[in-house]
């Protein structure tokens, strides 16, 4: 995993130390001496994590981060507080201020690894729904705030303690508040069959269930399993634990605790992961219901036109950053116009709907599928390089035309089809998407000329 950190310590030897051991992990660092430069560091350079030193000349630890959490523009970076001093108070405070966590000083470094990508794979996470939410936005959908109001009503727990005694502490420490509701089970198989209506926004899980049961296994399932993968889940270690604290965070656990719990810091932890979970829920729900009323094709239900360039744009940006090449293919169906005057216009619907079924289900959930005109189709596919498109492209054209479409009365007939198909690689410099859309065109018009169910790839057509 890659991702820029921000370090900001006002000490030159700590900020050495902190960046060779991150720069020995494959990270970017980037460094601030003060509270002020990390404030301009932040906006000007947005990097994917900030580790911030308490004690600091001209601004505190503290006030840095809320400044950091209070500005739109970077409120999504997550914040790790590094002290020498750490007592219960410091901690709240920190997370009062926002701080995503904490880590002392000398720091430990099977706790800083864990930490710094368990907190970063949460925020590619969310920068890729953002990269979603931010297309809707260029498509004038701006009529919403992904941020609104989130507060925590209707916020729920589900408890799994392991053993009676931890039970009887963990109920004391929760019954006190009154922000979100709790229910304890002890069993892990209970919790795994849990149903969609009776999920909660984050689990707390104890590292040892009842019986000698393993909790890190039940992190596991949760964490995979795509109906609680959205869910938050703390993981709660014995005292001095790292090591299992650290394979928590790398198996799926989104935050830890160590016994004994801290009662007002387990209840903000428990609270600031069903704040996540309310956001992800809120800018996943942004995604499928209000961009797609506007930005879908409402014969096929595929993305349309206009959203696939703005799409198309953002992929390419994105591959800009990352170096890594895409591919956009354009399809489109042989001889459609036959279909239509032999078996009307309404058996041509069904087909154009049954051709982008077969599409979408021959396709991994990144990449986009769009039909931009009557019978002309649009699949962007991003991280794929040219052996991969060429195979996705074969791979397409032969479940349209290998199974024959089976048209419904009054036709009824089984109706051999066959597509067209134009491909062109995009790189970190394919920042012309027009001219990639023109390479593509040039493709799909040879698979033409040249005798139609063909796929045909950009540079070989030049
Ligand atoms: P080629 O192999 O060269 O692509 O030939 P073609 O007949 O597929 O291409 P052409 O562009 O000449 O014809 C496309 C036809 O698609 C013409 C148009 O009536 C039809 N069409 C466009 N939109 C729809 C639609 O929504 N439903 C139906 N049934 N037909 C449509
Ligand atoms: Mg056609
Ligand atoms: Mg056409």
């Amino acid at each position: 995993m890659s991702g820029t950190i921000l370090i900001v310590d006002d000490m030159a030897i700590n900020r050495m130390i902190l960046e060779a051991k991150l720069t020995e992990a494959y990270f970017d660092v980037l460094q601030a001496e003060s509270g002020k430069e990390a404030l301009a560091k932040v906006v000007e350079c947005q990097p994917d994590l900030v580790l911030l030193d308490v004690l600091m000349d001209d601004m505190d630890g503290f006030t840095v981060c809320r400044k950091i959490k209070d500005n739109p523009e970077t409120a999504h970076i997550p914040v790790v507080m590094v002290t020498a001093l750490i007592n219960p108070q410091d901690r709240l405070r920190g997370l009062e201020s926002g701080a995503d966590d904490f880590l002392t000083k000398p720091i430990n470094d099977l706790a800083l690894l864990s930490r710094v990508r368990n907190l970063l794979r949460a925020k590619f996470m969310f920068d890729e729904l953002r990269l979603r939410d931010s297309t809707s936005r260029a498509l004038g959908l701006d009529d919403y705030d992904p941020g609104r109001s989130l507060d925590l009503e209707g916020g729920s727990a589900v408890l799994v303690p392991g053993s009676a005694e931890a039970g009887r502490q963990w109920v004391r420490i929760l019954g006190m508040q009154r922000d979100f509701t709790w229910t304890e089970m002890t069993d892990s198989k209970a919790v795994l069959d849990l149903q969609p209506e009776e999920l909660p926004d984050v689990f707390m899980v104890h590292a040892k269930l009842a019986g000698g049961g393993d909790g890190l296994r039940l992190v596991s399932h949760l964490h995979s399993r795509p109906m609680t993968r959205h869910c938050g889940i703390i993981l709660v270690v014995p005292e001095g634990q790292q090591e299992t604290a650290a394979k928590g965070l790398d198996i799926g656990a989104s935050d830890y605790l160590y016994e004994p719990l801290d009662p007002p810091e387990t209840i903000m932890r428990i609270k600031g992961q069903i704040r996540r979970k309310h956001i992800s829920d809120r800018l996943r729900a942004n995604v499928n219901d209000t961009l797609r009323l506007a930005v879908q094709d409402s014969l096929t239900g595929l993305y349309n036109r206009r959203y696939a360039l703005q799409h198309l744009a953002r992929i390419s940006e994105k591959a800009r950053r990352s170096g890594k090449s895409f591919t956009v293919m354009l399809l489109d169906i042989d001889k459609f116009k036959r279909i239509n005057d032999r078996y009307g216009h309404a058996a041509g619907d069904h087909v154009l709907c049954e051709f982008a079924h077969r599409l979408q289900e021959n396709l991994r959930g990144v990449d986009l599928v769009s039909r931009i005109g009557g019978e002309e189709f649009l699949v962007a596919m991003p991280e794929t390089n040219e052996s991969q498109a060429r195979k996705a492209a074969e791979r397409l054209r032969r479940i349209i035309g290998q199974t024959p479409f089976d048209l419904p009365a009054p036709a009824s007939c089984a109706l051999h089809v066959t597509v067209s198909i134009g491909v062109v690689m995009g790189n970190a410099h394919s920042q012309d998407i027009d001219l990639l859309l023109r390479h593509a065109d040039e493709a799909l018009y040879a698979s033409k000329n040249d005798g139609r169910d063909m796929v045909t790839l950009f540079s070989s057509a030049a």
